[in-house]
């Protein structure tokens, strides 16, 4: 895509006066009544486009200041590296070293991922985990008949798997620990079985979810062209997407209720509503030919008006 400078041939730092030189010269190039070639027609308009906005030192201070917004824009680089911070719900027992009497077993950790559904309706996962469990030969002793038990290899434990489910609370919160009291590895010699903890990571898709007293609230962002035309508007719900039609000329900070999408009501098992505000977003940058447009909108305001009554 040409800049406004570009198809004028001219530098950004050129003069009004060198930018009108340019333009008539262009002009007495490509205008219709002297070039009739079918690229000529496309190369005129450009030009004319160009030289209404560069001509005008108004228009050519925002559309400058537009560029270097638009640049920053594309120079903006995106830092993807994110620092966890774990939220301990249970501080870890510390572990001390004890006398070999009583060791207790040590701590599994495994993590889980869930949407934001479940999070805030609650769910259950199924684990894999690896625990021990003490050999059923040696019964932990490590030697059977006065000999390295070979079953435990003279570990005194064998490895076993094991499926546990897990209960995840409603509203729980991303990153969050649950402990799962004993079902670590094994304690020995009268030692306490280890934890396993869970850490529940919340996907982060609906995070604009907001429950309260039972409603479920959404911010959903659209661009000011749906704003003024109308136009149907995907939202998530807890149980799916829906689409509501939005109707011309919507305002920011207008809300739509859908209902039968909201938070299941245990008893009556009927569904509660969302409510859907509308926020008009504007966009991080725009072309030559939308500022262009814009401008032409901001014109025809102006005159319908004759005050400028939106600035
Ligand atoms: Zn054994």
């Amino acid at each position: 895509m040409q800049s406004y400078y570009e198809i004028l041939n001219v530098e950004s730092t050129s003069s009004k006066e060198e930018i009108k030189k340019q333009y008539k010269k262009l002009v007495r190039m490509y205008h219709p009544d002297v070039n009739s070639s079918p690229e000529a027609e496309e190369i005129f308009k450009n030009i004319t486009r160009a030289s209404e906005i560069l001509l005008d030192d108004e228009k050519r201070k925002k559309y400058d200041l537009l560029r270097s917004a638009n640049k920053k824009v594309n120079q903006k680089k995106y830092n993807n590296s994110s620092d966890y911070t774990f939220s301990d719900l249970f501080q870890k027992n510390k572990k001390t070293k004890e006398e070999p009497k009583a060791i207790q077993g040590e701590d599994i950790t495994v993590s889980v991922t869930i949407d934001s559904k479940e999070a805030i309706l609650g769910t259950t996962r199924t684990v894999n985990i690896a625990t021990s469990i003490l050999c059923p030969k040696c019964e932990g002793h490590k030697f059977a008949n006065n000999q390295k038990c070979t079953y435990c290899e003279g570990k005194g434990e064998i490895t076993k798997n094991k499926k546990i489910t897990v209960k995840i609370p409603s509203s729980v919160k991303n990153k969050s620990k649950l402990r799962i009291k004993g079902e670590g590895k094994i304690g020995k010699f009268g030692g306490k079985n280890g934890n396993l903890y869970v850490i529940v990571n919340v996907e982060q898709k609906h995070e604009d979810f907001k429950i309260e007293n039972g409603i479920v609230y959404y911010d959903a962002y659209i661009s000011p062209y749906t704003a003024i035309l109308g136009g149907n508007v995907k939202v998530p719900t807890l149980w799916g997407d829906a689409t509501i039609k939005i109707p011309p000329l919507t305002k920011t900070n207008q809300s739509f209720k859908l209902i039968d999408v909201g938070i299941m009501n245990e008893k009556t098992q009927k569904k509660g509503d969302e409510i859907v505000k509308i926020l008009i977003q504007i966009p991080t940058s725009i072309t030559d030919e939308e500022f262009y447009l814009y401008e032409k909108l901001k014109e025809i305001n102006l005159k319908k008006r004759n005050a400028p009554i939106f600035q």
